[in-house]
């Protein structure tokens, strides 16, 4: 069968060599069932869905059916998990090809699930149906919010169960990235102790991904600087809106800058750097404000993986690759600084701004208030009556960003429309997510298109939505654990 919906294959990654995959295909599923398509996203990527029917769209986001260009692999990479390095590899996923939409623009289709590969270790290849569309909905959600992401085009119903501490709906992911190269792809590579090879995929990636800087003297300490910053923005992002990854190992970071891999991630309420989500995260090593300073742990064993590629002098390497690195603070502050000068329509710079903006966090975090409803307050908007906001404290902080703001040279206006541009009124909240879930897991997909459908317009006022603002209750502690 061709399923006939425009794709438009190039595969490149398939072309290089053996050591960098497993060509194989998907294992086929019983009997699958499309139960999401995200027509939004296939718009975009030029595909058309008019000429096919219900099954021939379940059979080819099953992997039962290939597109007649696919050439799917599994790919190979390594990490640092939790600090610890392992060879890994796509375990339950395989890239079945590369997709060019409008202006040649390429991106990645893996499906996510779909059976046993050479490095599926003691795993079943299989990914349970919550998981997925948990990932399809924060991944989709986090587009709206504007930060770089993977996204999901469909999620198919295997009908197979899949054991883990109970039986469970099979379920698989398409997702669709500009690459999956990660940090740990880099990684993989170095280890096996082949320059040529490390050179292949150094010139594949910059030119795959960041052409500009192909001629330039340094390739890989150009590339260093170039994902450094990648990363930096997207860690701000992050931190922007509250997000907490769960599982920042180096194989899910991403060296086009996409946000990878939604396993235990979520999303913090009331404030407090300390959040942690992940029940296998025991030491908060992953916690909202480690996030920063693991990043660049991570970037600094992505230097690691390129040093022979920077200098054959092993210490100059070294030196060079250092120097890069320890820019990430004064990078990181900088940009965080007016990432939340943003979040409070601050514009221009003043000396204060830190410790007004510190001070508000402060105050966020004594009295445990929610991250996102402040912001929102502040914009003008009071979800609930919430006394909390006449605390003399907070009027005091207020009296102190009032004058702030005047010494804006903006108006009013200008600067609400900015705090607009940034802070959401509504994000993916835990509560809503179980429940959209919960009713999934037993076919009603309702309060999951509705939640959907809100997470769409985060950064628009609507008054039907005061339900996905209120935070869940302060004493439940929100657990989230890995997709397998
Ligand atoms: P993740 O926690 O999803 O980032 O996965 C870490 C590693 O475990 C990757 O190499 C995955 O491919 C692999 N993995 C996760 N779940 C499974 C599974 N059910 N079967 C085989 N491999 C898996
Ligand atoms: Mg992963």
């Amino acid at each position: 069968m061709n399923s006939n919906i425009n794709w438009n294959f190039d595969n490149s990654y398939s072309k290089l060599p053996d050591s960098f995959k497993e060509n194989i295909k998907p294992v086929k599923v019983k009997n699958p069932e499309i139960i999401i398509l995200n027509n939004s996203l296939a718009s975009d990527l030029n595909l058309n869905f008019s000429n096919i029917n219900k099954d021939a769209l379940s059979a080819l986001f099953a992997g039962n059916e290939l597109p007649l260009d696919s050439n799917s692999i599994a790919q190979a990479y390594a990490g640092h998990q939790f600090g610890h390095f392992t060879m890994l590899g796509d375990g339950r996923a395989v890239l079945i090809g590369e997709h060019l939409s409008r202006n040649n623009k390429r991106h990645d289709i893996q499906l996510k699930g779909s059976g046993k590969t050479a490095f599926s270790r003691n795993g079943d290849g299989r990914a349970a149906l919550g998981p997925m569309l948990r990932e399809y909905i924060i991944s989709e959600s986090m587009y709206y919010l504007n930060i770089p992401t993977t996204r999901s085009l469909a999620v198919v119903k295997t009908g197979e169960e899949i054991i883990r501490e109970t039986s469970l709906n099979g379920a698989i992911l398409t997702r669709v990235a500009s690459s999956h190269i990660r940090v740990g792809t880099f990684q993989y590579i170095a280890a096996r102790n082949k320059k040529d090879e490390l050179e292949i995929l150094l010139d594949y990636v910059i030119t795959r991904h960041y052409p500009e800087i192909l001629n330039s003297k340094n390739k890989a300490l150009e590339l260093l600087k170039i994902v450094l910053e990648k990363q930096v923005d997207l860690v701000i992002n992050w931190m922007r809106v509250g997000f907490i990854h769960g599982v920042m190992n180096t194989d899910n970071m991403s060296i086009s800058g996409e946000t990878i891999d939604y396993g235990p991630c979520a999303f913090m309420d009331y404030y407090d750097p300390q959040t942690v989500f992940s029940s296998i995260d025991k030491m908060g090593r992953y916690a909202y404000c480690n996030q920063p300073m693991i990043t660049k742990w991570n970037l600094a064993r992505f230097a690691e993986s390129l040093i022979p590629l920077i200098n054959e002098n092993q210490d100059k390497a070294i030196k060079a690759a250092t120097e890069i690195i320890n820019s990430f603070e004064t990078l990181y502050e900088n940009k965080w600084l007016n990432m939340m000068r943003n979040k409070l329509g601050l514009s221009g710079k003043d000396d204060k701004d830190k410790f007004l903006i510190l001070d508000l966090l402060t105050w966020m975090h004594n009295k445990k208030i929610d991250y996102t409803n402040t912001f929102v307050y502040l914009m003008g908007d009071e979800i609930q009556k919430n006394k909390i906001y006449e605390d003399k404290d907070f009027k005091f902080w207020k009296s102190k960003w009032n004058e702030r703001l005047e010494t804006n040279n903006n108006s009013s206006e200008k600067c609400l429309e900015l705090m607009k541009s940034v802070n959401p009124i509504v994000i993916p909240r835990n509560h809503k997510i179980e429940e959209a879930l919960k009713a999934a897991n037993q076919n009603n997909f309702d309060p999951f298109n509705k939640l959907l459908e809100i997470l769409i317009n985060p950064y628009k006022k609507n008054k039907e939505i005061i339900e996905y603002q209120i935070p869940s209750s302060r004493n439940e502690k929100y657990q989230t654990f890995c997709g397998t």
